[in-house]
């Protein structure tokens, strides 16, 4: 049985492996591909601290459920989540938030950002595990708490790793979007081409153009 190929870049269906990243919508309401370049960044995408919170989109453990489905984790996760996840969730994306922010501003590291970090990441972790046909799969129990020891542990591995210095802020002036730049040659300026680039190239052919006006 075989099904039609999306095209590049549309999201696959739950569970399907599609292309990493998140599908976000422009103040338009435009959809575009937003690759933070590792799972942990993906969280930042669902609120965050202070001013952040008015974008929240962790209510009930249906989200946090929603939001792993739609992370680039393998899909089939049965996740069991509680109210209690949600919370820690919270907790640890916007501690994250803070620490990716700074990292990226090249400003120190808070000790309590850190501390929630790592408390995530000593919990048991998604244990992933080979099924009878050969494919990927997810052992039983998967919970919140292991989710987020997932996603902690791959924040360690980012700022301890060789991308720590490629953790940057989208460039344009109005986009708080955080990313890590893996690309070979390391010179990722945008969140999205598609989104931020064409809309920061447009406002420099403005800007040469302005000139001719006069
Ligand atoms: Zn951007």
């Amino acid at each position: 049985m075989e099904s039609p190929k999306p095209p590049p870049g549309a999201p696959g269906p739950p569970g399907s492996p599609g292309p990493p990243g998140l599908t976000l919508r422009s103040h338009e309401g435009k959809p575009y591909r937003f690759d933070p370049g590792t799972l942990c960044l993906e969280l930042l995408t669902t609120g965050g601290p202070g001013a952040y919170a008015r974008w929240e989109v962790l209510h009930e453990p249906a989200d946090l459920a929603a939001w792993a489905d739609r992370s680039r984790l393998p899909g089939g996760l049965d996740l069991a989540v509680d109210r209690t996840d949600v919370e820690r969730a919270r907790t640890l994306r916007d501690a994250l938030f803070l620490l990716t922010a700074d990292r990226a501003h090249g400003r120190p590291l808070q000790p309590d950002h850190l501390d929630a970090v790592n408390a995530a990441a000593a919990e048991p972790p998604l244990v992933a595990r080979i099924e009878a046909d050969g494919a990927r799969g997810w052992a039983p129990g998967a919970t919140g708490a292991r989710l987020l020891s997932t996603v902690a542990r791959d924040a360690i591995e980012l700022f301890t790793g060789p991308y720590a210095d490629r953790i940057r802020e989208c460039g344009a002036d109005n986009c708080r979007l955080l990313f890590v730049d893996t690309s070979r040659p390391g010179r990722r300026r945008w969140c999205a081409m598609e989104h931020c680039g064409n809309r920061e190239k447009a406002r420099a052919h403005r800007a040469r153009r302005v000139p001719d006006k006069g």
